[in-house]
């Protein structure tokens, strides 16, 4: 396969910018654990590739002093929808206490990995600005930031990974809301824990996830009110204090987890959507 876009001159970078280029599969081979680079030959890689198939496009990147080795690959067969006869459409209600909760009652811990390393990244950080810039110590300084961040990032992904893909899993189709945090953004502590939480990068990979699988996810409109209306008898509170951890509904009663509320909502709406 020929793609002539990559295959023009390098652009120059600048020193400090992300570190990456992308290569056509021609100029690349791998074997076992190894590849192939221009220029530089053969590296070895941390592990083989997991796919067979066309090799499209290579793309090398260096994040916090690794190096990263990206490989599209054409696999030939076409996603086949799975079979979800016998498994329930899940709600999904994804916040700062808990990444997600499920309309059945589970909850996925929010690691809130920045939280946890804001210390010790605070001190990294002030220590870089106290090396001379660009001198040999700044240089060391600048790579324990970068991995600090690197590894903050990380903790984030896994658990992101580790949650979409269990939920996708056992799901027939999937019930989420619309994210609309900018009324949130405005308090600065809640803005934090939310940038810390990266909820729609959550949700953006739950339905990536789900599309590969064939599963329908349907999202809630902007101004529906998820944690605000009882998934017993639909009443709608006007007021709901973030501190409010119970639902309690004045109507009929119904007492339920404030989260687990929300993704009973966000269940009945795709379940009503599949009907319809
Ligand atoms: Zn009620």
């Amino acid at each position: 396969m020929n793609h002539p876009q990559l295959n023009r001159f390098p652009k120059y970078k600048k020193r400090g910018t992300p570190q990456s280029y992308t290569t056509d599969e021609q100029s690349v081979k791998v074997e076992g654990k190894h590849i192939k680079l221009p220029k530089i030959g053969w590296i070895r890689m941390f592990q083989e590739l997991r796919f067979e198939g066309e090799m499209i496009r290579v793309t090398i990147s260096r994040t916090a002093h690794r190096w990263f080795v990206s490989i599209t690959i054409d696999t030939g067969t076409p996603n086949t929808p799975r079979d979800t006869r016998g498994l329930p459409v899940i709600g999904v209600d994804v916040g700062i206490n808990s990444l997600a909760t499920l309309d059945n009652g589970t909850h996925y811990e929010n690691p809130r990995p920045l939280k946890r390393y804001e210390r010790k990244l605070k001190r990294e950080q002030r220590k870089l600005s106290r090396k001379v810039f660009l001198s040999q110590n700044w240089y060391k300084q600048k790579r324990k930031v970068e991995r600090l961040h690197y590894r903050i990032a990380c903790m984030r992904l896994d658990a992101h990974h580790k949650a979409t893909t269990e939920i996708v899993k056992g799901a027939s189709a999937i019930g989420i809301e619309t994210l609309k945090v900018t009324h949130l953004l405005k308090n600065r502590t809640l803005s934090k824990a939310l940038s810390d939480s990266a909820l729609g990068g959550f949700l953006s990979k739950l339905k990536s996830k789900a599309a590969t699988l064939g599963i329908h996810v349907e999202e809630a409109a902007e101004f529906f009110a998820s944690s605000k209306t009882c998934s017993n008898c639909g009443e709608k509170k006007e007021e709901l204090s973030l501190s409010d951890r119970q639902y309690q509904c004045v109507s009929c009663g119904f007492t339920e987890d404030r989260d687990v509320n929300a993704a009973i909502n966000l269940k009945n709406l795709a379940v009503g959507q599949m009907e319809s």
